[in-house]
């Protein structure tokens, strides 16, 4: 029997069994690249990618952020098997980002393996969480994999939000919320919209990836900071989300004109959404810990569930993590 083979490298993991190769997040030019979403970290040199499986969501929203496919794609659908040589292939949601995929992968004659990508075991608002599935071997990530990384309920970071939105509000001044384009700046939007609070977006990209997840059914609604009503909105009293505050201001001065750019700077109060502000010296009192990634406890739970015969961890935390679950009875291994 062949021996599985898991390897690190350009940001990726290349797997082998026998003659299979596949490349997870890694771009493969004589290959088949499983792409689990188009965050940048998981999307480097894809253009040299032979043949990339990925769900229509994850291609959309790869295109929405400027990247050009040029390969021969294999649409996946989640819960739907594909046939590929020497394996079975089972996309499943992975709950962080619209479309994300963890790859379970029954090698023929040999081990399943379920590759994670980035995941979220938790529903959003926009997202509904990865739900585990029992596989030999696990290859987990690892980013927020060590103790002291435990996030509070989503319902109250999401409560927490909203009212700094208000309070800001109410005293004259424009919350301006930055994250990610892609995932949690969608979040953001759906959840102010919840609450009756005005949007706009800070970013083109934010937009089109926007109009991807509305493609989904996702009915957010929200102003381009690159239109004229803008500055109306923000007169009257709304918030920004933004992924370059930058970005945003130098639309502000294009669009709107300097004085009235100016006007709008001097009353933007930014808050940084992020896993990171969990430490406190990150971002200090204007963080607020949204995140799109499992906390420890989840990270745990979920390999807990899956129940490998080993586990493998990638990104940051790799060896904390895969020192934590080889004290929890997992034989672990940190890919690095
Ligand atoms: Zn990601
Ligand atoms: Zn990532």
């Amino acid at each position: 029997m062949p021996t599985l083979t898991l390897q690190w490298m350009d940001h990726g993991i290349l797997l082998k069994y026998g003659d299979v190769r596949f490349g997870l997040d890694l771009a493969l030019p004589h290959g088949t690249t499983l792409l689990s979403h188009a965050h940048s970290d998981h999307t480097v040199g894809l253009e040299r990618a032979r043949h990339v499986i990925a769900t229509e969501a994850t291609v959309r929203t790869f295109k929405a952020r400027g990247g050009r496919p040029d390969w021969h794609l294999s649409i996946a659908v989640h819960g739907d098997t594909i046939l590929h040589d020497g394996a079975t292939i089972t996309p499943l949601d992975s709950g962080h980002v619209i479309g994300s995929s963890m790859f379970l992968i029954q090698l023929d004659g040999g081990p399943s393996v379920l590759y994670t990508g980035d995941f979220n075991p938790v529903d959003s608002i926009v997202h509904k969480g990865a739900r585990p599935v029992s596989a030999d071997v696990l290859i987990t990530e690892a980013t927020y994999g060590s103790p002291e990384w435990v996030f509070p309920d989503r319902r109250e970071v999401h409560t927490k939000i909203v009212q700094t939105a208000r309070e800001t509000i109410e005293s004259g001044l424009i919350p301006s919320f930055q994250t990610y384009s892609l995932g949690k700046a969608q979040e953001t939007i759906a959840l102010l919209q919840s609450a009756g609070i005005g949007v706009v977006s800070g970013n083109r990209v934010i937009d089109a990836v926007a109009s991807v997840y509305n493609r989904y059914g996702a009915e957010l609604v929200f102003t381009s900071v690159h239109s004229r009503e803008a500055k109306l909105m923000l007169d009257a009293g709304c918030s920004i989300v933004t992924s370059s505050p930058k970005h945003t201001a130098e639309a502000l001065r294009t669009i709107h004109g300097v004085r009235a750019a100016r006007s709008i700077e001097d009353r933007l109060e930014h808050f940084t959404l992020s896993g990171w502000a969990l430490s406190g010296s990150a971002f200090g009192k204007r963080g607020i810990p949204l995140s799109a990634h499992a906390d420890f406890p989840h990270l745990m739970e979920f390999a807990g569930s899956v129940a490998p015969r080993i586990a493998y961890a990638f990104t940051d935390n790799a060896p904390v993590l895969a020192q934590h679950l080889a004290e929890a009875g997992i034989d672990s291994v940190p890919l690095q």
